[in-house]
This record gives structure tokens, sequence and C-alpha cells, in this order.
């Protein structure tokens, strides 16, 4: 398989929802349908802190990462995308960071007009600007079509700038002078026109990049190809970055950072390509009117027409009244607030706190695949795994992972996540049994949103085979194992 490949989908008129891909070949659940370069992206300047980065799974199985205690948004390499400690700077910008050279020589082309302007203006400008820079440093080199397997020009897309609100518009009329003081490129200068239409089009089109583990959102890019891919909540494909291997002692192994786009189930030649662009957990109502807000469409999928699954998510407990279930979901919904502030301001056991009342007021009046109660026992397992309660931890994520699949695609890279942070808090918990069966299932759906190379599918690979090798000696002799497994965690990991 070649980067850039566009052999097993090609172009069609969509109807109404204009242009869109379609299958040329049948594809098979896991297969990659293409792979696509970034034709620019960019490291975020500075970011919230994600709940999801507290408790870092990589730490628990590779004591040589030290991400989860050190936050830092320097430490994200501007060529690769993984994040890591030890980043060199570069030289003359002092602002981008690179693993290696190796890192470094390969973006130096995209880096290269980037690094003279920041010098000129004495700062880095926000993300957006950059990329914007980006878009069009790139168009002026190729016409903004970078290769012959890109389908479309970059300034073709979609930018929607008409349909923006007024607060957005004055942002954008912002960034759009701010552009302007960090644009060089020789004499050519650019109407305020053209650089909406490149902010719009990144506004609408631009895809968020997460580190090598998937743990946090680093980054953001635009992919033409993928631009094409029409969404529908019920998608039969799914994207994923991969980070490429520069750092690969031989050259004939290194491969470039790009997205996969890959196949969740069979699908016929001639069938419609669609991700998507939403996360499906939350009420067709509600997806709707996200996407109308964000991407300016009606979304008129096979889910959102039928309400497929509604009736689930907002599902009473049996035997519960009307009455009853409203006022708990009203109850619900102010708490979430409340949890989330105490979240953001890091004061976790007040989460816990929160989370265990709104827990007692849902039970026997919102069904397990309530939509509420999903957000609360997701939030609770995470903090309550941060803070290494593991056998609390573990109820509320196994309660978590029997609704997450009622509602999700089956091959939901989402749900593959969550299945596989709940089985490692199962393992961590002492429950290896039902652990190691968490990690396999995550290990079936990874295998196809991700694939087998993906440094997260290979974390997965390798505890599947340390909890297969103490569920055998669990079984053998559980007495031995228990000993050895509290002399284990007594210890302190070793580097
Ligand atoms: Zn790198
Ligand atoms: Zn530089
Ligand atoms: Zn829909």
């Amino acid at each position: 398989m070649t980067v850039g490949n566009m052999d097993s989908a090609a172009l069609f008129d969509a109807g109404k929802k204009g242009r869109g891909l379609e299958a040329t070949k049948e594809l098979s659940a896991g297969e990659v349908v293409f792979t696509e370069p970034s034709f620019a992206a960019v490291v975020f300047d500075r970011g919230v802190l994600d709940i999801q980065l507290l408790w870092s799974l990589s730490s628990l199985i590779d004591s040589h990462d030290t991400s989860s205690e050190d936050v830092s948004w320097c430490h994200v390499c501007h060529s690769c995308f993984r994040r890591q400690a030890d980043l060199h700077r570069c030289a003359q910008c002092k602002f981008a960071h690179y693993c290696d050279r190796t890192c470094q020589t390969a973006s130096w082309d995209e880096h290269r007009q980037e690094c003279g302007a920041i010098r000129k203006l004495g700062k880095a400008p926000g993300e957006h600007i950059r990329l914007a820079a980006r878009v069009l440093w790139r168009i002026h080199k190729t016409k903004g079509v970078a290769s012959d397997s890109q389908l479309i020009s970059v300034d073709q897309l979609e930018d929607h700038v008409s349909d923006l609100p007024e607060d957005e518009l004055k942002q954008l009329q912002a960034d759009v002078s701010t552009f302007s003081q960090f644009w060089s490129h020789g004499r050519k200068k650019h109407s305020a026109e053209d650089i909406s239409h490149i902010f719009g089009i990144i506004r609408c089109n631009g895809f968020t990049l997460s580190d090598q583990r998937g743990l946090q959102a680093v980054g953001v890019g635009l992919f033409p190809n993928l631009c094409l891919v029409n969404h529908d909540c019920w998608p039969n494909c799914t994207v994923i970055l991969n980070h490429g291997n520069q750092s690969a002692l031989s050259s004939a192994l290194h491969s470039q950072r790009r997205i996969e786009l890959r196949a969740l189930e069979r699908i016929p030649e001639g069938v419609e390509l669609s991700v998507s662009y939403v996360d499906f957990l939350n009420l067709s109502a509600e997806r709707q009117k996200k996407l109308k807000e964000h991407f300016h469409f009606e979304c008129s999928c096979e889910h959102c027409s039928h309400h497929t699954k509604d009736e689930l998510m907002m599902a009473a407990a049996e035997g519960s009244k009307a009455d009853e279930v409203k006022e708990v979901t009203a109850f619900s919904e102010d708490y979430l607030e409340k949890i989330e502030t105490s979240r953001v301001e890091g004061d976790y056991h007040h989460v816990v706190k929160l989370c265990t009342e709104c827990l007692e007021k849902q039970e026997n009046v919102l069904a397990d695949t309530h939509l509420l109660k999903l957000r609360v026992l997701s939030v609770a397992s995470e903090v309550l795994s941060y803070l290494q309660s593991f056998s609390e931890a573990a109820d509320y994520a196994q309660r978590m992972v029997e609704g997450y699949t009622k509602l999700y695609h089956p091959n939901n890279a989402q749900l593959g996540m969550a299945i596989m942070r709940a089985g490692v808090t199962l393992w961590h918990a002492g429950q290896i049994e039902a652990g190691h069966r968490m990690i396999c299932t995550a290990y079936g759906i990874l295998m196809v949103t991700h694939g087998p190379n993906h440094a997260i599918t290979r974390d997965l690979e390798s505890m599947r085979a340390q909890t297969e090798m103490e569920l055998k000696m669990f079984r053998e002799n559980e007495v031995v194992y228990h000993s050895m497994r509290d002399a284990a965690l007594k210890s302190p990991p070793t580097c």
C-alpha cells in the first residue's frame, strides 16, 4: 500500500450532499481504504487539559514515558506529532520542537517560511493563523494540488463563511488582520476575502490530530481527500492518524505522518463511504444541532431519520414513574455541570463525591443506557482510576462499557478505547479474568479501527500477553498469584 493511493475510492455525485466518495471495490472490515499525508498541519499552541491525560495508559505499561506528569505542550514533535519528553527546538525560531534531526529535516520544507515569519514577528501566532499560513505557502508552491492522487484542489473546498454568525465573523476579521502581520511571501499580498476563504476552509474541514496513544488532541491538519468523505451518524469508515516512522534506523523503513481511512465493516462496491463528524452518543436532535452549527447541513442519515437508539439513550429504569424521571433528569443535568466545574478545578475527591450522589439518585430511575447516567459513570471511572481506587473504578467502568456496547457500532473506535481503559482498570483492581476478556475485546476492535501497527494496538497487544500470562498463573495457583500481585503493587516501578 502506498501513501496517497486512491484505488479503492472514487469521487461521485452524492445528490443533495454534493460530492462524495464511493468504494470502487468490495472492502472488508479493517481494510485501509486510502491513506493521505496532510496538505498542511500544525501542533496546537496550548489547550485544555484532558482528564484522560491524568490517567495515562502508557505510564502503566511503559515506565519510560513521563507524559502523565508533564503536560507541557512543547512536548509534541512538530513533525511526527508524537508527545514525548526531551524534544529539541529549532535553533532559529526557538518555537518548533522535534524528536531528532530526522524529524526536523522531514518537516523543514513545511517550517522554512514559518520559521522566518516567526522570527520577523518576534513570536508565534495562534494555531489557526499558523495553519492558514502553511496552507497558503503550500498553495503557492503546488497550486493547491500536492500530488496526483489528490482529488480536489484545496481552494475548492467549502468555506461556509456566509453562514457564520455575527460573533464568529468578528473573530474571523480579527484573525485576518493578525494573519496579514504574519504572512510573508515575497511581495505577494492576499485580499481579506482570500484569507477569509482559507480560514473558513480550515474551520469546517480541519481534522483534529491526536498523539500516538490517542490520549490528547495535539494539533490540526487539512487533508483534502478526507474532506470529500461525507458524514453519517452510523458511518462505515473511521479515520485515524498514523504518526509514521521518521526515527527508524534504516531509511527504507521511514514512513510519513498520514491519516488512514479504514472500513468498519464489509462495504460493497459502489456504496458511499462515510465517517462521523460527531460522537454518536447524543440524541439524534442533538447531533443534528451540532452538525448544523458547525458544518452547516441538516443530517438526514438513517439513524437521525428513524431516531434510532434515541429511546435507549433516554430510557427510564423499569417501574419508574414519569415525574420521577423528569426530576432526576433535571437533577443530573445540574449535577453534571457541577461535576465538570470541579473536574476543571482539579478537585477530584469532590468530583467522586458528586458522581456518587448523582448515581444514587439515578439508581432505579434511569436505565443503564441513559446518556446522563453514562456520562457520570465515565467521569467517575476515569477519576477513580486516576486516584488509584481501582476496585470502585472497575465497577463503574464495567457498567459504562455495558451501556456503550448497547449503543455504539460494534467497531466504534471510542467503544474500543473505553473497553481498553475498563479492561486495564479491572486488571489493576485484581479482576484478572474479566480484565483480560475486555482487553481481548478491545484488541479486536482496535485491530479494525487502528490496525496492527498503531502504537495503541501495540500497547494492547503487550497488555494482552501480560494478562494472559497472569491469568494462567492465577488459574494454576490463586494464592501464589495474589501474594505476587500484592508484592508487585507495593514495590515502586522500575525504570
Ligand atoms: Zn518526531
Ligand atoms: Zn524554526
Ligand atoms: Zn445523522
